[in-house]
């Protein structure tokens, strides 16, 4: 026997609705969406009891789409807005890849209550553990294992080394193990690219943060910066040559850029990029709260938009943000950008994600959306979301 959840209002992403539905009722059965509309209309067409959800907004499950759950235990620890040298300096001053277990279970446990459905994590150390750790939840996943410095034996003899093999994660069925590049000046073109080449021969997303802070532009332009210069005292980097070419420029004649490719913040970009970046197919993550915790600048997120890219959020880890709640995004995009709309702003969070992990992940294309065939996971959204809006 199906049941109706019947809100007040709904924001249901579905082309065959209105964008906010006002008496909205969603038909579930076995956890999984049969139909949703307007309630008169459903209650006709659907027997059932009703659970009324009473005056709330009810939207589908959200994405965070980047996150760094082994760096967890780091909230509050780290400079803010000062820039990116004096951050990486107040991070590498602490234990940073000491995973705490218990710590991200809870993290986990409190983005299910705030009613996200899927998570794309970042580990440069503990990928096996957090997708265990993920596989146990009840969210749907992408663990990236991520590759930093060099390539170094095995992984030039044997790529698929770079990705782990975590049986809870395959078995679950609502997630994937995959390998994502650090960085462009942090990572070698050749490991990036044996990265890539083992996500496109597994049909798996790759990640990489891109065009996130102005260090980036000196290191790749012309090998200086006091960034460069620690992570070579960190023995990140051995040596470097400068490529010479500019974030986006260098990923796409890398070959790194394409539709499975999920590119992490993306501030400092300019219209050819974007229009690099909007012909190659790809989705880029902007990570908003982390860019101004950091001090980096602010992505041109409209122009994305306007350009036609697959446009994502994602918290960042709380290394860089007070809390993983992909809503803060939504309400801080909100605030800043005036011609962002209520509808526009949730797609970020739910539709956009969906698209992308979608055509690698089956159980995120369940996700995105209040529709007959979709997942029964849902979110409210919160109050200052819809305040900050102009619906
Ligand atoms: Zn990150």
């Amino acid at each position: 026997m199906p049941e109706l959840f019947r809100a007040a209002q709904a924001a249901p992403m579905n082309p065959a609705l209105p964008p906010l539905l006002a008496d909205a009722a969603v038909v579930v059965e076995g956890g999984d969406i049969l139909d949703a509309g307007e309630f008169g209309h459903m209650r006709a067409l659907h027997a059932g009891p009703v659970r009324d959800l009473g005056e709330v907004t009810l939207a589908p499950a959200t994405f965070n789409s980047h996150v760094h759950l082994e760096m967890s235990h780091l909230l509050g620890l780290t400079t803010q807005g000062q820039g990116f040298v004096p951050w990486v300096k107040s991070l590498l001053a602490q234990p940073l890849y000491e995973l705490d277990a218990a710590r991200v279970r809870a993290e986990l446990f409190r983005m299910e209550q705030k009613g996200v459905g899927f998570v794309a994590d970042i580990s440069t150390r503990n990928a096996a553990r957090a997708g265990a750790l993920l596989a146990s939840s009840g969210l749907g996943f992408v663990s990236f294992a991520e590759a930093i410095g060099s390539v170094v034996p095995p992984v030039a003899e044997d790529p698929a080394s770079l990705l782990p093999v975590v049986e809870e994660a395959a078995a679950c069925g609502r997630g994937a193990m995959s390998v994502a590049g650090h960085a462009l000046y942090s990572t070698s073109g050749e490991l990036l690219q044996a990265a890539k080449a083992l996500c496109r021969e597994r049909g798996l997303p790759f990640s990489l943060h891109l065009a996130e802070h102005a260090d980036e532009d000196s290191i790749l332009l012309r090998g200086e910066s006091p960034f460069l210069d620690l992570l070579i005292q960190r023995g990140y980097i051995t040596g470097y040559t400068a490529p010479g070419k500019r974030p986006v420029p260098l990923a796409r004649d890398l070959g790194l850029l394409d539709a499975d490719t999920l590119l992490v913040h993306s501030v400092r970009v300019d219209g050819d990029d974007i229009a690099d970046i909007a012909k190659s197919g790809g989705t880029v993550c902007l990570c908003p709260r982390s860019n101004e915790h950091i001090g980096v600048g602010r992505a041109p997120a409209m122009a994305f938009l306007r350009a036609g890219v697959n446009v994502c959020l994602g918290t960042d880890g709380l290394c860089s943000n007070a809390d993983l709640n992909p809503y803060g995004e939504v309400a801080w995009l909100l605030e800043k950008e005036p011609s962002l709309g209520l509808a526009q702003a949730l797609a970020l969070v739910t539709l956009n994600p969906a698209r992308f992990f979608g055509r690698t992940i089956p159980w995120a294309a369940r996700l995105g959306s209040l529709a007959g065939g979709k997942l029964a996971r849902f979110s409210i959204v919160p109050r200052d979301v819809l305040e900050r809006s102009d619906h």
